[in-house]
């Protein structure tokens, strides 16, 4: 039978601030940690300085488990079981934590003593754990390459036990660095960009733009089905589908065929900048990745930056395929991303992209029509859906 712990202990992640900063990074930790586990409805939660203490009541510890490796700002947590501070309890619950443990398992206790007058030095309190466990089990000591650390916290009342760390994501919570517009495509790259983001304490809402019908409905379902897996950090997110068949089709109506992704993308910025104002957000952030593909050499980013004055992230810029790749399978983004319905961008995708396209040119391709209207329309025509983790995607057939 497996050791039922009553405690998770969580230790708080890239943490240099003091005072006002510190308390506001602790309680946006906990109410992101209590939305994602918000399921597990007996938990109980305490906040101290250095520690998040999560009571389990019950609740099951394997299911929590992997959603709290999820979740930004932590450094790492262990499941803990409580004792009163006295020799025996620690040394019985030890005992019990790892005896059912595969016999070939080596093991080390490490002791530390919160409370210092405690009866019992730390090395003391080693050696009685360990003794235990030596007589009783067929454990072996191997301080060096052990497979289970025994951690016994001793505090005045109560010590903590705990027997393994589970290394959290790190970063900052989400939500405590303010709040971002996403361009999120059907691609590898955006979902990567966002969580990048995320990590970085924003909040993030996303902008997709759609073709129907030259965008099937399964594409628009990928992109939902992308976003949903950014939500477990958040306690909403919400996406922002643009209606954008007109626009484009005006596009390639007005400008030359190697223009036309580049003035695409200028319209797409334009868009979301416009969104992003509208709610409050201060920058947008984008998957581009440097020479990754003609739309994105120096001079594509540098004209289609112009459009915007808000800050626009690109956290992959100086990203490999590979890293990028690597990191949507650790997302779980990779596979829906590799599903092959086109997005907006490469069903009109021309034969030969500029790739050192001119200011002045994109400016007197734009003369050409009245993109303003276009671009006012799909802004009053968006549709807004919002995903909560854990909760069923809506029907998606009655967006458009
Ligand atoms: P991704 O894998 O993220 O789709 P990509 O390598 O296909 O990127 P592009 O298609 O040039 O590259 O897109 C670059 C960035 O522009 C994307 O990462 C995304 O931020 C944004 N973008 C592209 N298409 C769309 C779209 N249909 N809706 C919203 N944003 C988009
Ligand atoms: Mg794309």
């Amino acid at each position: 039978m497996q050791f039922k712990y009553e405690y998770i202990l969580v230790r708080y992640g890239e943490l240099t601030t003091k005072g006002k900063n510190r308390r506001d990074f602790t309680s946006k930790l906990s109410r992101n940690i209590r939305n994602a586990l918000k399921e597990f409805t007996a938990l109980e939660y305490k906040i101290t300085y250095d520690r998040l203490y999560i009571i389990l009541n019950g609740e099951d510890q394997d299911a929590i488990v992997p959603i709290l490796s999820q979740i930004y700002g932590l450094a790492s947590f262990s499941l803990a079981a409580k004792v009163d501070s006295n020799i025996d309890a620690i040394v019985e619950t030890a005992f019990n934590m790892v005896k059912h443990e595969d016999a070939s398992k080596t093991f080390k206790v490490l002791t530390r003593r919160r409370y210092k007058p405690f009866a019992h030095r730390s090395d003391e309190i080693n050696r009685l754990v360990a003794t235990k466990i030596l007589q009783e089990t067929e454990l072996k000591v191997d301080v060096r390459n052990y497979d289970i650390g025994i951690i016994v916290e001793v505090e005045e009342q109560q010590s903590y036990i705990m027997a393994q760390v589970y290394p959290g994501a790190g970063g900052y919570p989400t939500g405590i660095s303010g709040k971002a517009h996403l361009l999120l495509s059907g691609g590898i790259d955006s979902p990567v960009a966002a969580a990048l983001m995320q990590k970085r304490g924003l909040f993030v809402e996303a902008v997709h733009f759609a073709s129907p019908p030259y965008t099937s409905p399964e594409s628009l379902s990928k992109v939902m089905r992308l976003a949903d897996k950014l939500t477990v950090n958040q306690k909403h997110l919400r996406v922002f589908i643009v209606p954008f068949t007109k626009l484009q089709l005006a596009i390639y109506d007005n400008v030359d065929e190697s223009y036309a992704i580049t003035i695409m993308r200028r319209m797409m910025f334009r868009i979301s900048e416009a969104l992003a104002i509208r709610q409050k957000s201060l920058a947008l952030v984008s998957g581009e990745s440097l020479g990754q593909v003609a739309s994105q050499t120096v001079e594509n980013i540098s004209v289609i930056n112009d459009v915007v004055k808000m800050p626009v992230f690109r956290p992959l810029i100086g990203s490999d395929k590979l890293e990028i790749i690597d990191h949507s399978k650790r997302l779980d983004t990779y596979d829906i991303s590799i599903e092959p319905y086109d997005d907006a961008c490469t069903i009109f995708t021309p034969k030969n992209p500029v790739t050192k396209p001119k200011l002045d040119m994109c400016e007197t391709y734009e003369a050409k029509f009245d993109w303003q209207t276009l671009v006012d329309e799909c802004i009053e025509n968006v549709e807004i859906k919002t995903l909560r983790f854990n909760e069923k995607l809506d029907e998606q057939e009655d967006i458009f």
